[in-house]
């Protein structure tokens, strides 16, 4: 635990809450109430500058996925090289009532990945960077749900 508080999140207007409990941060539109993540200055879909940031939902269902099973080519995946790339779930996650975020899964295997799952907000060590902290989603277990 200690270890965990010591690690940098990687972005501070992106992730809130503290390690143990985490927030992405959105946007939420005064005039018509859209949700937006990242964080926008204007609303998406009435222009208003008048949005603010909004801790989002830690928990959503899995609305689609894949598996990335190579290195993405750009920007180089990691310092040290394909050497160390182990493939990793990929997908979007519906925040009810909110918005759909893409973002990293910590199951890999398409066994246990299907549409709907309920999934919940982690952090997880950055790929080359194990001192600092990103999100990632991970199935929320089968007792809690
Ligand atoms: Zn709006």
């Amino acid at each position: 635990m200690t270890e965990t508080r010591q690690r940098l999140m990687i972005d501070p207007e992106v992730i809130g809450g503290t390690a143990q409990a985490p927030r992405l941060i959105g946007s939420v539109c005064a005039r018509c109430a859209t949700v937006t993540f990242p964080r926008q200055r204007s609303c998406p879909r009435c222009t208003s500058e008048d949005v603010h940031p909004r801790e989002l939902a830690t928990r959503g269902e899995l609305w689609s996925w894949t598996i990335q099973c190579f290195p993405p080519k750009a920007p180089p995946y990691l310092p040290g090289g394909v050497e160390e790339f182990e493939p990793y779930g990929v997908g979007y996650i519906e925040l009810p009532g909110e918005v759909r975020v893409e973002a990293r899964l910590t199951e890999s295997d398409p066994e246990r990945l299907r549409i709907g799952m309920p999934m919940e907000l982690t952090l997880v060590p950055v790929p080359g960077a194990p001192d600092k902290l990103t999100f990632a989603f991970e199935p929320v277990p089968e007792a809690e749900r």
